[in-house]
């Protein structure tokens, strides 16, 4: 099976898998005992932060790990929008965020808050401008996502984060890096983020271990009650093999990026013009290195359910996505494609196709054989069915 569906999750890197396994089988001690094979973890813990927070040019202290971003995210908004009530219930964001903001947003509304969910463009990009304009004086948290997990869109966060922090300095800033790190560059310290979510298993890390970037200073208010791990901001035993994992996947990743990014985008460019030409198809994203992610290609095939063009794909030995992993057994039509204008049918038809570190040329090619060939095939179905 040749695997295309790196934004759901990737591969773990062997030297990830081997380090997991030697911490897990010799450092088992809780990291909060005081003993020494509790210093011993708290040690390996200490050494995790310092090589993630070095991977992302902050401080050690900056760090919270958690158990993915889906945690991170809520941590963020829920946190931040607790912590602050005092100044205000008001929350900015986007209408394409992960659900794990989304979701998070719609929920403090049953609360109380207000949330504005601003627009995007029909290349799924929001305008700082609009963001800006929509913060008040009672706005606590403006939460926008760097890359897009659908579509690979990339947000301009750091043109938001600058101005945001120049004309509302209290207002805190979410960025949802998820898609975004080791993808497209992002100057964290010198764009106005105050909160930075991260996942492990999107750069080839275990699953279920992510971490948040918190800017000093900033406090959350806690969504774990308990032990008073991570400052306080995160209970419970941490989780030391895999944050020890996740430590080097990101350092790996990091090292590895510059070579992966340049793959990506030849890889991505000429998978985009072979879709281009394919009747039937139509392209959602494009391979413009301003506004698109260098690793996501997402097109739909509007009249065909995206399950049965997938499926073609599998039984010709290629996995794809359809939406994002988080949300493809909704079959209703995407909310990030509505919100760029698609109508009904091309919003429900949507295919994603991701890339990792692995992919050649040779692998593209075989996709997309197989991809021309599923669809010559469908399209005759489609054809004898009118
Ligand atoms: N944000 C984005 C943009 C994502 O792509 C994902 C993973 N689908 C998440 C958040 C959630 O991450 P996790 O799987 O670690 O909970």
């Amino acid at each position: 099976m040749k695997y295309f569906d790196h934004a759901a999750s990737t591969p773990p890197h062997q030297d990830v898998v081997q380090t997991i396994a030697e911490v897990m089988e010799r450092h088992y001690g809780n990291p909060s005992s005081l003993h020494r094979a509790g210093e011993d973890s708290a040690k390996l813990l200490r050494r995790a932060r310092e090589v993630c927070a070095q991977a992302l040019s902050v401080q050690p202290g900056e760090i919270v790990f958690t158990s993915g971003a889906t945690e991170s995210n809520n941590l963020a908004v829920k946190g931040a929008a607790f912590q602050y009530i005092k100044r205000g219930k008001h929350i900015v964001t986007t209408t394409v965020e992960h659900p794990s903001v989304y979701e998070a947003c719609r929920h403090l509304e049953l609360l109380g808050f207000e949330v504005t969910y601003v627009p995007v463009q029909a290349d799924g990009r929001a305008a700082a401008d609009q963001v800006l304009q929509s913060v008040r004086k009672d706005t606590v948290l403006v939460s926008v996502m760097h890359v897009n997990n659908e579509t690979g869109s990339i947000q301009p966060v750091e043109d938001i984060g600058r101005r945001l922090k120049a004309e509302h300095p209290r207002v805190l800033f979410h960025v949802d890096g998820v898609q975004g790190f080791g993808k497209v560059p992002l100057a964290l310290s010198e764009s106005g983020i105050d909160l930075y979510s991260l996942s492990a298993h999107k750069i080839r890390g275990p699953k279920g271990t992510g971490l948040l970037y918190v800017h000093s200073g900033v406090k959350l208010f806690p969504q774990l009650s308990g032990g008073g791990q991570e400052g306080g901001m995160r209970s419970g035993t941490e989780n030391v093999p895999s944050l020890v994992g996740m430590a080097k996947a990101f350092r790996l990743a990091k090292d590895a990026s510059e070579a992966n990014v340049r793959n990506w985008r030849l890889l991505q460019s000429w998978i985009v013009d072979e879709i281009s030409g394919i009747p039937g198809l139509v392209l959602n994203s494009s391979a413009e290195a301003a506004v698109s992610a260098p690793h996501i290609i997402h097109f739909s095939y509007p009249g065909m359910k995206p399950e049965v063009l997938l499926h073609c794909l599998e039984d010709e030995g290629m996995a794809v996505s359809t939406k994002s992993a988080c949300s493809s057994k909704i079959s209703e039509p995407s909310r990030i494609l509505l919100a760029m204008g698609k109508d009904r049918e091309t919003a429900s038809s949507g295919i994603r196709i991701s890339l990792g570190d692995e992919h050649t040329m040779d692998d593209a090619k075989e996709l997309i054989h197989a991809l021309k060939a599923a669809v010559q095939r469908l399209n005759g179905l489609k054809g004898g069915m009118k």
